[in-house]
């Protein structure tokens, strides 16, 4: 196979110029990209010969593994789409993706088959359910391949949908993005001199870490970052600190970490006995990551480039990254960004009519590119909503550009709060709180207000061992840090903030209480 179309014909591609070089490294095993070729392809003809169609669903529920990537790049080579679930998702929210997808076959691991029988029970779409290895009844997914007479393979395209992933489900109901197999080949680094990777600076001798979750951008696009990069990907099930420091002590060239991930990983002792000279870059992002904390990882790994990554499942993850030259060990300005697009990448703040405005305003982000996101699936509503004739995909975040182009995330602009005409960005907010003793979390919202539209109110829940918050003294915490408006006039105290399987905070749930019967204009 010349042409790298999809994932699994670049596995091909590498296969033929590279057979032993190792391409998978999982708890299961290595494999080298000859063995994986031939099972990727046996895999791939068994799907065809099971009378599964092109562009269909298969779905995944499961951790992190190299049968998931294996099964990705066989689907690639299939026509199929492959659709991994969250395994933090409780049976409903399965359903809810299972239904969503229309998946006639779904493929979990058996730690999963009970949440997976009943998933599948309560969405009545899926046909056939399969377990890696045997559970609890469930046919074994190797069974079935080998009964499978081998089908032929479809012609692919790379304009073809070929990755699901649903949405964080931050904001709302989670959506299904579709990722195009020319989306995906975007995320190979400078192989053939196309600069808007280079941070990622990967090729054949290297290796990089599937360790976010797969049913999130930045687990499963580690898998075309190496196979189209002819890479070696090491695959851990999920994050634990150890895990990653085994993959260093492997020698491990780069990994990808979110910010709750890489604060674990620098505060376990066995970080500092870790020689990371191995590790050449440290990628990070998803989340806002405190200043402090970046310093902490800049002098725990002095070696290592460091970039941090904003995007989105809508745009293949990254479109914007603060490169490595601006990091400092000492904290700059510019570390509270998300810095500047990618080369190939077109961003731009616009106001509430979708118009760009000047540097230092803010707004909503929007961003045009060819990672951008083939459509919603099933959801041409959602979809124009989202992404304009033009090509613009509006990213929901509302954030300013400064002089030089480099971007400043505020919040989400559904979260904004229009306190007597004022504009409050929660986050600003909580950031202010943040350090108040008593206080462990911290989520700030609008609540409805006869007077000023919305009031802003502090939901907080306590540091372990303090029994009650002394509320008036969050408020006046609060005041002596940020401007009057923004101030909260009122203060919840819960036992812990409802966040979704990302680890991020849902405002949404906390808002609604106050809002039942009343509109917000957002919700
Ligand atoms: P939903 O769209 O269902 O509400 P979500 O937006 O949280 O959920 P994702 O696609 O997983 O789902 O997350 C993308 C969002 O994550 C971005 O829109 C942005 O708000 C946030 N984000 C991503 N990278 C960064 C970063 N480097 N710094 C701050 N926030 C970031
Ligand atoms: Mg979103």
């Amino acid at each position: 196979t010349e042409k790298r179309v999809c994932m699994g014909s670049s596995i091909a591609y590498w296969a033929e110029r590279n057979p032993d070089n190792i391409a998978l490294d999982d708890p299961s095993g290595i494999l080298t990209y000859a063995e994986l070729d031939r099972i990727v392809t046996d895999y791939a003809r068994a799907m065809a010969g099971a009378g599964l169609k092109k562009g269909d669903r298969v779905c995944w529920l499961g951790k992190n593994s190299g049968l998931y990537f294996t099964l990705f790049a066989a689907a690639s080579r299939a026509g199929l789409v492959i659709a991994p679930i969250g395994w933090r998702l409780a049976a409903p929210e399965v359903a809810y993706v299972l239904k969503d997808t229309q998946a006639p076959l779904l493929i979990c691991e058996p730690e999963f088959a009970e949440t997976a029988r009943n998933a599948a029970a309560e969405a009545g779409t899926v046909q056939t359910i399969l377990a890696a290895g045997e559970a609890d009844g469930l046919q074994a997914l190797d069974e079935w391949l080998v009964k499978n007479t081998p089908g032929d393979l479809p012609e692919t395209d790379t304009s073809e949908g070929v990755l699901q992933l649903y949405t964080s489900g931050t904001t709302g109901n989670p959506k299904g993005a579709v990722l195009t197999n020319d989306n995906l080949f975007r995320l190979r680094p400078l192989v053939e001199n196309k600069p808007e990777h280079a941070w990622i600076d990967i090729g054949p001798d290297d290796s990089t870490l599937a360790v976010m979750p797969c049913a999130h951008i930045a687990g499963s696009g580690i898998g075309p970052i190496a196979f189209y990069n002819g890479a070696t990907m090491m695959v851990i099930p999920e994050f634990t600190p150890d895990g990653v420091l085994d993959c260093i002590d492997k020698g491990l060239k780069q990994f990808f970490l979110v910010p709750t991930a890489l604060q674990m990983l620098v505060s376990v002792p066995r970080a500092r006995e870790t020689d990371f000279s191995s590790l050449r870059s440290v990628t990070y992002g998803a989340a806002p990551i405190p200043l402090e904390l970046l310093r902490q990882c800049i002098q725990t790994m002095p070696q290592a480039l460091f970039c941090q990554q904003y995007g989105m499942t809508e745009t293949t993850g990254t479109v914007c990254i603060l490169p490595p030259e601006d990091h400092d060990p000492n904290g700059n300005e510019r570390m509270r960004g998300i810095g500047i697009p990618l080369p190939s990448v077109e961003m731009k703040i616009v106001n509430e009519n979708r118009e760009e405005v000047p540097p230092g305003t803010i707004g909503e982000i929007a961003t045009r590119s060819g990672l951008n996101m083939l459509h919603y699936f099933n959801n041409p509503e959602k979809t124009a909503e989202t992404v304009d004739a033009d090509g613009w995909l509006y990213t929901g975040d509302a954030a300013i550009m400064d002089e030089d182009g480099y971007f400043y995330i505020k919040d989400r602009v559904k979260d904004m709060i229009i306190s007597g005409g004022e504009n409050v960005y929660p986050a600003e907010v909580e950031n202010a709180i943040f350090g108040h003793p008593q206080v462990n979390e911290v989520a700030v919202i609008g609540i409805p207000h006869e007077k000023w539209g919305e009031a802003v109110k502090a939901v907080v829940s306590p540091k372990p061992g303090v029994d009650d918050v002394d509320t008036d003294s969050v408020i006046s915490w609060a005041r002596e840090r940020i401007a009057g408006f923004k101030v909260p006039k009122s203060v919840d105290v819960i036992p812990e903030l409802p966040r979704n399987a990302s680890g991020k905070i849902l405002r949404r749930e906390l808002r609604a209480p106050y809002w039942e019967g009343q509109d917000r204009g957002v919700n």
